[in-house]
């Protein structure tokens, strides 16, 4: 589904990634292990369209995503990818419910098929009774996942994780991990996901080591 072929990058002399190769399957969850400065954050962003590589290819569903720029780009992104960060980055003005539909009005996508979709995925999520509060009233748990809810109501077919339970306490870390299981059985998303948990790399399909700029497995 997702093809990356000898991706390079570069910031100024310093060789961040020297010809990464990956595959993302439809519905697969990937863990990119590795240890800081390997390359991984750089990487999930080529990958994410956030950033182009110096050299390489990369494609989804044999459409080219090193020539898509500007609008087009931006268009596609919203839709088809989407990103959950170690923090949440809510705005922290408008509600859960209100967080979690941006990116769907941004898309101009029917309202009423946008509150379906938002109140199927806080469903899933467990955070429906939280749904009117701002983010300063959620815990750090309920957050995350309101930012995941975010990440998913454009039914992009992968989603990007950098350090997603990285600012979560164990029991939390574990109850997010499970739900990227049960996200991707009930709707068929691809998860891929930069982690320092090993119990979630562990869990994830196939688990991707970096090191210096490069893949090991
Ligand atoms: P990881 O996620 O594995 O910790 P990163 O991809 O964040 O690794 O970073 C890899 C290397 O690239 C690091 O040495 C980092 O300092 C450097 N780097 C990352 N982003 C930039 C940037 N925008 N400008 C300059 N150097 C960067
Ligand atoms: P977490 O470990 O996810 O941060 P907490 O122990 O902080 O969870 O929160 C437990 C419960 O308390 C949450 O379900 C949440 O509803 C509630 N809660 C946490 N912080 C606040 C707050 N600032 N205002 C209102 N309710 C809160």
């Amino acid at each position: 589904m997702l093809i990356a072929r000898d991706i390079h990058k570069s910031y100024g002399n310093l060789h961040v990634l020297k010809g990464v190769d990956l595959e993302i399957s439809t519905s697969e969850i990937v863990s990119i292990v590795g240890s800081s400065g390997a390359g991984k954050s750089t990487l999930l962003h080529i990958l994410g369209t956030l950033d182009k590589p110096d050299q390489g290819t990369l494609s989804m569903n044999g459409k080219d995503l090193i020539a898509m720029k500007g609008e087009g780009l931006a268009q596609f992104r919203n839709q088809q990818i989407g990103f959950i960060f170690q923090f949440h980055n809510l705005l922290p003005e408008f509600t859960a419910l209100e967080n979690i539909q941006i990116p769907s009005f941004i898309q101009g996508k029917n309202p009423q098929q946008i509150e379906k979709k938002a109140g199927e995925l806080a469903e899933i999520l467990g955070i429906s009774h939280r749904l009117d509060h701002k983010p300063s009233t959620l815990s750090g748990g309920e957050q995350q996942r309101v930012a995941v809810a975010r990440a998913l109501i454009n039914s992009p077919e992968v989603v990007f994780a950098d350090e997603p339970s990285g600012n979560l306490d164990t029991s939390n870390a574990r109850a997010l991990h499970e739900l990227f299981f049960t996200l991707r059985k009930e709707l068929g998303h691809s998860f891929v996901i930069v982690t320092h948990n090993e119990e979630l790399a562990a869990m994830a399909d196939r688990k991707v080591e970096m090191r210096d700029g490069n893949i090991l497995s």
